[in-house]
């Protein structure tokens, strides 16, 4: 057997979809157990729909999964001539040959056939009186494929698939353009990279017969296929945008973390027991392309939240506090504190937050003096009788002679004391007074994080609207 070897082969022509990330994952996994090799192939042959922001995109995208690629992309648009001269072999052989049928043409063949109640497959016209062919005549060549018999695989998830040749046309492999067709440029990279397991998704089943038939005339081993199914919406349609958002920069943006994205795309059609959260070593021991069910995953938007919410938990703070701070920047708060505030930060925020959106979202009243206050936590906990309290915990504040979860705890307790109040009586009035609202991280955390100025001041102006409104 030679050394295992598999590509990723998407298209610049849209942002990675997820469906595609779980492929690419699929691969990474099934090579890295078998220390093969994981190749990355831009297809890149329809010009128009290709760009460079989805190629970066891709490029960006699998680096954020963390799934490396081995030696340097290839590009097919940088092998056209290599296409063409296989093209001609084909020719040559008699393998291949010139069709100059038109596309209207062949829209009325096709649509005659439709009525009859026939597949509308190439008649092969050409193939059967070949044409005359001068310098401006315009010409596709097409494969010649058996009209008889059959092509079997064994994939390896969906097991033996067998297809009738006459059901398959005689494909076009160039363009009138001068293009060659994915189909011709797929086999002939994939026989010239060596590549032992081709995976992709089910949404490719159908080429699988042509291209088998274009291995064969080329002279090419066979590789293995695993065809997984695609991922499903809660509606049981293939994942779309219908469905929400699918592309892994649209993820990447809404705060979510790689490794959550990852341990949920592999549980998409593949299981190991019960086990719901996996180590990056774990997935790459236990994978196995085998146990890939053959029914699609569906895909659960509630399940990718806790998943990443066990993630941002799990995060050690100096990483997170890293990977939230674009976060802040993009939402236009500047960053006063240093690393040490912002891990701070963080910290108080880190247990309960699902996203790194919504941690920002959450941290508003440590980064913007301009806080709103909820009208109904004002009512209630911003009473006249309040004042006293506040007053007195203020002033206590002020003295100490440092700002520290203890010394703030020392503080608090004094105050109870003296009030008899427990704390919960002061900490929601002061929780408001402090973030606007009366949800919040404990109190002395919360107060440390804000500093001592900053805590005097809010209750200052909390202090001032109890005032108001006695
Ligand atoms: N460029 C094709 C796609 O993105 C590749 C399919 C394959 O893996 O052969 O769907």
């Amino acid at each position: 057997m030679p050394p295992v070897c598999t590509r990723f082969a998407p298209s610049p022509t849209g942002f990675l979809h997820i469906g595609n990330a779980r492929t690419a994952l699929f691969s990474f996994l099934f090579v890295r157990q078998q220390n093969g090799r994981f190749l990355l192939r831009i297809d890149d042959t329809d010009r128009q729909r290709s760009s460079q922001e989805y190629l970066d995109d891709i490029f960006r995208s699998l680096q954020w999964l963390h799934l490396d690629w081995d030696e340097k992309p290839s590009f097919q648009g940088e092998r056209l001539s290599v296409y063409r001269e296989k093209i001609e072999e084909l020719l040559r052989a008699d393998k291949a040959y010139r069709c100059v049928c038109t596309r209207e043409g062949l829209e009325v063949k096709r649509k005659a056939a439709l009525a009859a109640g026939k597949k509308p497959i190439y008649d092969r016209t050409c193939r059967n009186h070949p044409p005359e062919i001068n310098e401006k005549t315009s010409f596709t060549i097409r494969f010649k494929a058996p009209n008889e018999g059959e092509t079997a695989i064994e994939d390896l998830i969906k097991g033996k698939v067998v297809f009738q040749n006459q059901e398959l046309d005689d494909l076009i492999i160039l363009r009138s353009d001068g293009m060659p067709t994915y189909n011709f440029c797929s086999v002939v990279d994939d026989a010239s990279m060596n590549i032992t397991h081709i995976i992709r998704g089910d949404d490719h089943l159908a080429n699988t017969p042509r291209q088998v038939l274009l291995f064969q005339a080329l002279g090419a081993p066979l590789p293995i296929f695993a065809h997984l199914p695609l991922i499903f919406g809660p509606d049981r349609t293939p994942l779309s945008k219908r469905h929400g958002v699918t592309s892994v920069r649209s993820y990447r943006e809404m705060g979510y973390l790689p490794e959550a994205l990852v341990n949920f795309l592999v549980r998409l059609g593949w299981s190991s027991g019960d086990q719901e959260i996996f180590t990056r070593e774990e997935l790459i021991s236990d994978f196995r392309l085998e146990d890939v069910g053959k029914s699609a995953g569906v895909f659960n938007a509630e399940k990718l939240l806790w998943l990443n919410a066990h993630y941002i938990k799990e995060r050690p703070l100096p990483q997170l506090a890293e990977e939230v701070r674009p976060f802040i920047e993009e939402k236009g708060y500047t960053l006063n504190g240093d690393s040490i505030w912002l891990e701070k930060m963080v910290a108080t925020l880190q247990p309960r937050a699902k996203t790194l959106v919504e941690l920002v979202n959450t941290a508003h009243y440590y980064l913007s003096n301009d806080i709103p206050m909820d009208p109904k936590a004002r009512a209630k906990f911003l009473t006249p009788d309040i004042q006293p309290v506040l007053s007195n915990l203020r002033a206590r504040l002020a003295q100490l002679q440092t700002w520290e979860l203890t010394a703030i705890q020392g503080a608090f307790e004094k105050v109870m004391g003296e009030s008899h109040l427990a704390l919960g009586k002061i900490a929601q009035p002061v929780r408001v007074a402090l973030t606007g609202g009366t949800a919040s991280p404990g109190i002395f955390e919360v107060m440390e994080v804000l500093g001592r100025d900053c805590t005097l001041s809010r209750l200052d102006q909390a202090l001032t609207l109890v005032g108001e409104s006695s």
